[in-house]
Order: C-alpha cells, then structure tokens, then sequence
C-alpha cells in the first residue's frame, strides 16, 4: 500500500483530521473546521460526488430541478438550512416560480372523490393522535403495552373513535386513516408502523413552520457549504475500507488513526470523523474499524432502524392533471389485495402523487414494496403507475410518461438504504451511543456524525449538518 503522507515527519501544531462522508455531515464538519482556522483535514468520498442523500438532477432542458434524495426543509425555526437558504435567497426564487396548483384531490379506488370536509375531519383526529403518541416520550408516560409500536397505538385508538359512525361512513373513514398511515411510513422510513417504538416517538423534535423546497435544487446548500473548503481537500472515490484506530503499530509519525482507503491510500491523523449512514455501519461495521467497535456501538448500530424510501418521478409530454391540481391522493382499500403478491401489489404503496412540475408527478413509496420497485425496469414502473392513474382518475387516455426517474436508495452501495427511525425495542440511548466519540475522552480518535446520531432530528438534514458542526466543534475544543 502506498502512502499519501509525503515528506514530514514532525507533528503539525494544529490536528490533522481525516473525515469519511462528503454528505451534509461530512461537508458541514469540513466547513466549520475550515471556519474555526484547522486546514489540515481531507474528507473522503466513496462515490464520484458530494452531497450524499442531497442529490439534485436537472429533468429538462428548461431548468427544472427534481430532488432524488432530501426534499424538504422540515421546519423554519432553529433550522440551519433554512437559515442558509433564507440568507442566500434561495427560496425568494419560490414566489417567482409560483404557480396556482393548490388542490389536492383525494380519491378512492372506484374513482370517487372525497369531500375535503370529510378528509379534514380524519386529519384532525389522526394529528391529535400523533401527538398522543409524542406524549409518551415527551411526557415520560409507560406505554399501554411492553413493546409498544406507534401503528398498534394508532390503530386502537383510531378503532375507538369510529364506534359512533355507520358502516359506509367508517369504512370511508379507515380508507383515509391508511393512507396518511402509508404517508407516515415514508416520513419515518419504517416498512410499517408497527415496526416503530411507540415510547421514543416523541424524541423526535418537529420544528415549527412550514416546510419549504428549494426551487434552485437542495444540493446548493452542499455548493454553498463548500464555498469556504478548500478543492483539495476533497477527495472523490475514496472508498474507506479501514480504520486503524488505538493501537502502537499504525502511527506512522505518532498519528493515533490511520484510515486505509480502497484504492490502497493511506491517510494518518489525530482524529477521524465517520459520517457514513447506518445502513452502511450495520453492513461494514465489522471490517471497518480495528480494533472493532465497543459492544455498546455494535449493539447500537444493529438496534437502530434504517428504512428504504423512494421516489418515482413520472414525466408526461403533456399536464395530465387539471392547472390547479397539486395533488393526488389515493385511497387503496386493502380488503381488495392479495397480500405479499409484490408484482400486482408494490403499487399499492404510492399513496399519492404530487405534481412537482406541470408535466411531472411525483410518488414516494418505501419499504418491501420500495425495494422490489428498484428490482423493475423503468417501462414496467411506468406501465403499472399508468394503470394507478387510470383507475383513480377514471380516465382511459393517460398516455405512458416519456420519462421514469426512480431511486434506489436501498441498492445504493454508498447508503444502503435511506434514513433512520428507532424501532420497536430500541431508544434514543442508541442514538446517544453511535454518536459517542472513541479513544481516550480528553483526545477522542474516532468521532461519529451523520443524520443518524442527532437525538432529536435524525433522519433530517438539519440534523446531519448539526452533528457534522458538533464533530468539529469537539475536535476544536482539544486544541
Ligand atoms: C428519498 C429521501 C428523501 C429525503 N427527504 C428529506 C427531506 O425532505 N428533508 C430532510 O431534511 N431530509 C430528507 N432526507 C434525509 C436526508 O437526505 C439525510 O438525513 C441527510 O442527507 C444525511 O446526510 P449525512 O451526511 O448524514 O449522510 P449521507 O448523505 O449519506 O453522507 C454520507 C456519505 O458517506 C459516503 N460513504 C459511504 N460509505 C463510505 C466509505 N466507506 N468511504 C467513504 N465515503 C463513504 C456516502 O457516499 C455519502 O456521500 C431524505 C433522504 C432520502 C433518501
């Protein structure tokens, strides 16, 4: 193996810091090291970009961006990309871009729509009853149940408030209470609510506003962090294979860490920060880091959730859907599926689509169904996505889109998978474990951020960037 290091061998004055992951995290711990005058770091990419989970792609020749991973800022307040897309204008461009789709329709199997009185009736009821399921955590409250999920909360409680209504009208009633459930899988990145821990629910900490996309595409929030860090210190395919950390042998020059990458390069420094996401730690934690992981970090990595969410994004020649329609919500009756027949049933996980440009629709599906998606061919998405449309819209002249852009979130070798959740079983102590620091506490040696270690905002980009500051901000604290 060859070594990167050339020439000195007298220690540097400031940390040499090596930092795996040029996602949010990553690049936000290169910002603010830059920021707070250490300049002798590299971050280390596996892929051929930056930005990881933040990955925006042009859909046309007429500048329209579409958001293949982060979509949202989740809240305004206290939200740190927020801040940075406000002052750099990047959501002024929103008002310009504005267009006059405000309508969701939401329609059942048959083709019917439902009274926007009926659905805001549901949507009440279902947010009180998230907000019960807050409580447990927020309030310290013992679950019903030992093991307790937050779909077997939702469903008994939601059981409970139909007893006053007829047949037709629960049935109705059920439909739209699945489908926000379907929606929720997706925000949480869970397969099924049932897989989700009722009593840490609540750990998770909405910020208030509303949630806002970035016209210019989320991936200039990467290019404006970047700004400040210098270009050759960040380095492209560099697939970390190693991380030699706490023993005599490797310290080349008296470096307490040596990070060996794929490609045969060696990289020795004082700390190292690994911001990979846990879908990659549960794979390769255990030839990733030598000696291997603490048992509280094994136990952590394995306990912690990490879900798959897609999108399909269908591009029509032609608006499909009237000039004032933003979205289209489907009411899938399970009583008339068969069950883990994923070739005539993954569709059935796209409870909606949104129209992200006039001619494009937006559908999010996760879980089994998201993963067998991956496993089709663009034509047969398109194909079986048709056949949804068709039949909610009671129309028989959808043509086929002239584009499919799909993810793959779960096959992405960089990622495996698409953000965290605490799964029944599990707690934010887990959290609190991943993200602590290993190697002697007055000098940590290996450093852990990344969506996945924020005790409040995992799964977020806000979240990913705070911990990539908090990172740097321990490191500055030694020197
Ligand atoms: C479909 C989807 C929708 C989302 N929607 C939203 C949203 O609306 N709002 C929101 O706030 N968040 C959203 N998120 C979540 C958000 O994108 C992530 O939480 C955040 O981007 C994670 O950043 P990170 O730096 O922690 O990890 P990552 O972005 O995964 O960065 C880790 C980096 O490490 C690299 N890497 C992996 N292995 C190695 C290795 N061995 N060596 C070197 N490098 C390696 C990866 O290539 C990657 O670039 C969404 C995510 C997905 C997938």
């Amino acid at each position: 193996m060859d070594s990167s290091d050339e020439g000195s061998t007298s220690r540097p004055k400031k940390p040499k810091v090596i930092i795996i992951g040029a996602g949010i995290a990553g690049i936000a711990a290169g910002e603010s090291l830059t920021r707070m005058g250490f300049s002798d770091f590299k971050i280390l990419e596996a892929s051929n970009r930056t930005g990881g989970r933040i990955w925006t792609i042009n859909v046309d020749d007429k500048g329209h961006k579409a958001e293949l991973g982060a979509n949202w800022i989740h809240g305004i307040e206290r939200n740190p990309i927020y801040q940075i897309a406000d002052q750099n204008h990047l959501l002024q461009l929103r008002h310009l871009n504005k267009t006059l789709r405000s309508r969701d329709i939401t329609l059942t199997e048959s083709g019917e729509q439902v009274p926007r009185k009926i659905i805001k009736e549901v949507d009440l009821k279902y947010g009180m009853l998230l907000m019960e399921c807050d409580d447990f955590y927020q309030l310290g409250l013992p679950t019903p149940e030992e093991n307790d999920s937050v779909g077997a909360h939702l469903d008994r409680k939601f059981e409970e408030k139909l007893d006053r209504y007829c047949e037709e009208d629960r049935k109705l009633r059920s439909l739209i209470f699945s489908q926000r459930k379907l929606m929720e899988c997706c925000i949480s990145g869970c397969d099924s609510l049932n897989d989700v821990s009722l009593g840490d629910f609540g750990c998770y900490e909405d910020l208030p506003g509303v949630h806002y996309t970035i016209p210019p595409g989320f991936e200039t929030i990467i290019d404006l962090l970047k700004k400040t860090i210098p270009k050759d210190n960040i380095l492209l395919n560099h697939q970390v294979r190693c991380i030699y950390w706490n023993q005599s042998e490797v310290n080349k020059d008296h470096y307490d860490v040596c990070v060996e990458c794929e490609n045969g390069k060696l990289f020795y420094a004082d700390h190292a920060i690994v911001t990979v996401s846990v879908g990659i730690l549960k794979v390769a934690y255990e030839r990733m880091f030598n000696p291997p992981l603490p048992v509280e970090k094994q136990h952590a990595i394995e306990s912690l959730g990490f879900g798959i969410v897609d999108k399909v994004m269908l591009q029509f020649d032609e608006p499909i859907v009237e000039a004032d329609v933003h979205r289209i919500e489907f009411l899938w009756d399970d009583d008339k599926s068969t069950k883990h027949d994923l070739p005539n049933t993954w569709f059935r996980r796209i409870y909606s689509f949104q129209v992200i440009h006039d001619n494009i629709l937006l559908g999010w599906v996760c879980g089994k169904e998201a993963l067998y998606m991956e496993s089709l061919t663009e034509d047969r998405i398109a194909q079986d996505c048709v056949m949804v449309l068709k039949k909610f819209l009671k129309k028989d002249d959808i043509p086929l889109p002239k584009q499919v852009i799909r993810t793959r979130w779960g096959n992405n070798a960089n990622t495996r998978g698409s953000y965290s959740f605490l799964p029944v079983g599990s707690t934010v102590g887990d959290i609190e474990s991943l993200s602590e620091p290993l190697g002697d506490p007055e000098k940590p040696q290996v450093l852990f951020a990344g969506e996945a270690t924020h005790p409040s905002f995992y799964s977020t980009t806000h979240g990913a960037l705070l911990t990539g500051y908090r990172e740097a901000e321990r490191i500055s604290e030694i020197y």
